[in-house]
């Protein structure tokens, strides 16, 4: 899987040392966003903020940490959806208006963002940033409403696309997930503390108590008077959860919309097995993403599973990025085949999806220099036709092969002896038919996008 990330924030009020924990959070949630990371934190009268590129543990250190002073802190994965790699687009956002100070964290894409901008820069504003997220603050601070909470639903109403934001004050913090409920936003309690994050995950490390996900269209502010709801701010909600969140994005041991992670993926293995069984000697994952989905594919065919592609965990990330030849050598990086469990062996190899089909053409070409007599590759996710405007860093339509190739075609193109994907109907089998975005696979998007 090449697509990337979104982001991932974390929230915490009410706890001495607030900027350890939210520190130790987005160790946790390392894995949505690895190209910068910062933190905010507050005292109640001042702001600190530590910020860089890179992964956090290179970003903050003992000092970094303990210069950001207070019990309210808030931080931020980054990986760029919108906006370019400056430090100036590193969140959590941070400024001076007429009502005090805020800081802003941003999980998501507001596809409406440059209408905005352009509206605003037109009226006289100034960004400092080319990130969608700088729109809000100047919405907030540019409403005529005489209270804070007012014209944040001032700004919040006009945004369109994905927004779980993580939103911090002198003395409270605001959680708010747009009415599509695109990404997912989730509220735990720590002693007396309420922390706010992406993904479950980050409650377990801090040894936070999960409490709810955040609603679509909800606001919960945590402050000097208890923690309140809103949930009539938005005129109507839609909900439209990211599905693609279930299929890779979040980390398996996280609790997603009432579910965990790791079932679903194996459950859409196992139903990626009844749907596509073929005779073979294993089951093999592409590590680390297939292997719950393989696990459930194995256990559904009664084929053994086994590990035949051994992952290099120490090759970073960000390295791999930037042109296709690099990529092509990364997934050499990456993934080194196990020769005696693959040698003349029917292997059937489950990945989570397919984008470019380069990827799976060097892996199925990598098995087949192992040893492997045939080699069957199961999708376990539908085919990828359509890119993302929800947050998701899709290559564009042209580039996803499923977009004009066949699942004949791409078997072809990646020398696989089969190849087939979850069908739509098993995936909402698995998750449930509504609730949810499918746009990358039926190319229905449920919000209106223009790219102005
Ligand atoms: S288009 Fe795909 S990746 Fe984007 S929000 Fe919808 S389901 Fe998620």
């Amino acid at each position: 899987m090449n697509l990337k990330e979104y982001c991932g924030i974390v929230g915490i009020y009410n706890k001495s040392e607030a900027a350890n924990y939210v520190y130790l959070g987005l160790h946790a949630l390392q894995h949505r966003g690895q190209e910068a990371a910062g933190i905010v934190s507050t005292d109640g009268i001042q702001f600190y903020e530590h910020k860089g590129c890179g992964l956090v543990n290179d970003v903050f250190n003992k000092n970094s940490i303990s210069s950001l002073r207070g019990n309210v802190a808030i931080g931020h994965n980054r990986y760029s959806t919108f906006g370019d790699d400056s430090i100036a687009n590193i969140q959590p956002l941070f400024a001076h208006f007429d009502m005090g100070q805020i800081a802003i964290a941003h999980n998501g894409n507001i596809i409406n963002a440059n209408r905005i901008k352009k509206k605003l820069v037109d009226d006289g504003a100034i960004f400092n940033s080319n990130s969608d997220t700088e729109v809000i603050i100047h919405l907030i601070a540019r409403s005529q409403k005489t209270t804070f909470f007012d014209r944040l639903t001032d700004a919040v109403k006009v945004l369109k696309g994905a927004f779980s934001l993580i939103i911090m004050r002198e003395n409270e913090i605001y959680a708010i997930r747009d009415p599509w409920g695109f990404r997912p936003l989730s509220m735990g309690k720590l002693d007396d503390a309420t922390v706010f994050a992406s993904e479950t995950c980050a409650f377990d490390l801090i040894g936070a108590e999960f409490i709810r996900d955040i609603s679509p269209g909800e606001i919960v502010v945590a402050g000097n008077e208890g923690v309140k709801h809103y949930s009539n701010v938005f005129d109507a909600t839609n909900e439209k959860k990211c599905v693609f969140e279930y299929i890779y994005f979040s980390r398996p041991d996280s609790y997603l919309w009432g579910k965990n992670i790791y079932s679903i993926r194996k459950r859409m293995g196992e139903v990626l097995a009844e749907e596509s069984f073929v005779e073979a000697d294993i089951v093999i994952p592409t590590p680390d993403s297939g292997v719950p989905a393989a696990l459930g594919f194995s256990k559904k065919s009664g084929i053994p599973f086994d590990f035949g592609l051994i992952r290099n965990h120490y090759v970073g990330r960000t390295f791999i990025e930037p042109t296709q030849t690099i990529r092509h050598f990364g997934v050499r990086l990456k993934l080194n085949p196990s020769k005696d469990v693959l040698k003349d062996k029917r292997v059937v190899v489950v990945d989570d999806s397919i984008v470019r089909g380069t990827t799976s053409k060097r892996i199925v070409k990598m098995l087949k220099s192992a040893g492997a007599k045939e080699v069957h590759l199961r999708i376990s996710s539908p085919p990828v036709i359509s890119p993302c405007f929800y947050g998701m860093d899709t290559p564009t339509k042209r580039e996803l092969i499923a977009s004009s190739h066949s699942t004949e075609e791409i078997r072809k193109y990646t020398t696989a002896d089969s190849l087939e994907y979850l069908s739509i109907e098993g995936l909402k089998k698995v998750v449930g038919e509504t609730g949810y975005c499918f746009a990358c696979f039926d190319g229905n998007y449920p919000v209106e996008f223009d790219r102005e």
